[in-house]
């Protein structure tokens, strides 16, 4: 048994997070139950941020709100002093509304309309993030009618794809992002960017993967980039005032994961920039990383009542809980795999092997396989950690499901930061015949 954070057990013998019982947030909230535990979200972001301050290289982490986008969190973020990736229109918007200071928002995608580009001038946010020559035109045109000006990075594909184990070298790489680095289709759009006369090319942006636990690829991809920083200066006398590694730092959702600390990746990132740096005598750059899931994957924990069960006779026993796929799609998704226990029993010693079952209509439906439990039923809270990042922000209304609420709990304390949809929300957009 291991709890992240703030979690634990109280005096009651039931799970509790930021100082706050689970069984009353249920009493409370209802189930399913997204928790966040604010302290870690905190603590994490401030050790991004530390790793690079006590090097002093100037630095900028960007939460990347596509792990989780609501208004509570992007003011969050904005009290943790990060700065803000967002991926459409929705995203800005909602870093908008939330008073997010624009000049530290990044704006990212591989298809961004003409309205989100535009949307993006309109509110002078701090970078755009151009990703192929479609956009590059396209962003220059609607400069040119606005006689507005932008900074911008240019997303390049290094040729390294990394995995949670592992890394894979591609010559090129096929991947829908970014301009490929070593076929010459990110110098032709630098020469263009640099040519445009409204946009500041600050520099490079690459991203090679999520849930990495290696430092190896983030290491090869700055040396790759960094190569041709030193040859695009004597070329083009270009030089890259921002190097950004994108995000994708892994996180431990079971006992077999084994992430590197925060501190780690961005130590090793900066050992690795400066060596090459000075190796091609080119200034140090402002690094900038994007972590999404390693902010808030593991201060989040899902919350849901226990159900019906079904036993397979000589194979498993299914229980069922009344979320699912849902509002966590991602073993269906990934196969990603979860660990849970009894919120109102934590410590009980499990004495069977149970496969925790969705209410939706898909045998695909699974929430996590052979999980060990104390024996379980309709009176049982079960607490599914690390659900915290592409849980809420993935969640759909399959079977007109309602999305769960959202809660925020810290220094004893529970704040609602997005309300249960309702049935009436389900058909809210619904137009009848007659
Ligand atoms: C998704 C994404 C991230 C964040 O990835 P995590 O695995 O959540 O850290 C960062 N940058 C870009 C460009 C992304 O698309």
């Amino acid at each position: 048994m291991y709890f992240y954070g703030t979690t634990g057990v109280n005096k009651n013998g039931n799970l509790e997070i930021g100082g706050v019982d689970a069984i009353e947030l249920t009493q409370s909230f209802g189930t399913p139950l997204y928790v966040y535990d604010v302290a870690l979200m905190r603590e994490r972001a401030q050790g991004f941020k530390r790793a690079f301050e006590e090097q002093n290289i100037k630095a900028q982490v960007a939460y990347a709100s596509k792990a989780f986008s609501t208004i509570a969190m992007i003011q969050l973020a904005e009290e943790e002093g990060l700065s803000l990736d967002v991926v459409s229109g929705g995203e800005l918007y909602t870093a908008v509304a939330a008073g997010f200071p624009v000049e530290r928002i990044h704006f990212h995608g591989n298809n961004k309309s003409r309205d989100e580009l535009e949307m993006a001038l309109d509110n002078r946010i701090g970078c755009i993030v151009v990703d192929n020559f479609f956009e590059l035109e396209l962003l220059n045109t609607i400069c040119l009618e606005k006689k507005a000006s932008v900074n911008i990075l240019l997303r390049v594909t290094p040729g390294i794809e990394a995995h949670t184990h592992d890394y894979i070298l591609t010559g090129q790489e096929d991947s829908k992002f970014g301009f490929d680095l070593q076929n010459g289709q990110a110098e032709e759009a630098l020469k263009m960017a640099l040519h445009f006369e409204y946009l500041e090319v600050l520099g490079l942006h690459c991203h090679i993967g999520s849930q990495i636990f290696e430092t190896t690829g983030f290491l090869l991809a700055a040396q790759k980039i960094v190569e041709k920083m030193d040859v695009w200066k004597k070329k083009l006398s270009f030089e890259a005032k921002v190097l950004n590694l994108g995000g994708g730092f892994g996180i431990r959702y079971t006992k077999e994961d084994e992430p590197r600390p925060p501190s780690q990746y961005v130590s090793e990132i900066i050992r690795e920039v400066k060596i090459l740096t000075e190796q091609f005598s080119l200034e140090m750059p402002e690094i900038w990383i994007e972590p999404g899931r390693s902010l808030v994957g593991d201060a989040g924990i899902t919350l849901y009542q226990v159900g019906s069960s079904k036993e397979v006779p000589g194979v498993r026993k299914y229980l069922a809980v009344d979320g699912g796929m849902s509002d966590n799609i991602r073993p269906a998704l990934y196969q990603a795999k979860y660990e849970a226990v009894l919120a109102n029993k934590p410590l009980d010693k499990p004495n069977e092997t149970v496969s925790i079952a969705g209410k939706c209509c898909e045998s695909g439906d699974m929430l996590i396989w052979d999980l060990p439990l104390p024996e379980a039923g309709e009176k049982d809270i079960l607490a599914v950690f690390c659900t915290g990042a592409y849980g809420y922000s993935m969640s759909n209304n399959y079977n007109r499901i309602p999305r769960p609420a959202v809660v925020f709990v810290e220094n004893g304390k529970a704040a609602l930061v997005v309300k249960r949809e309702s049935y009436e929300d389900l058909i809210r957009y619904d137009i009848p015949l007659k």
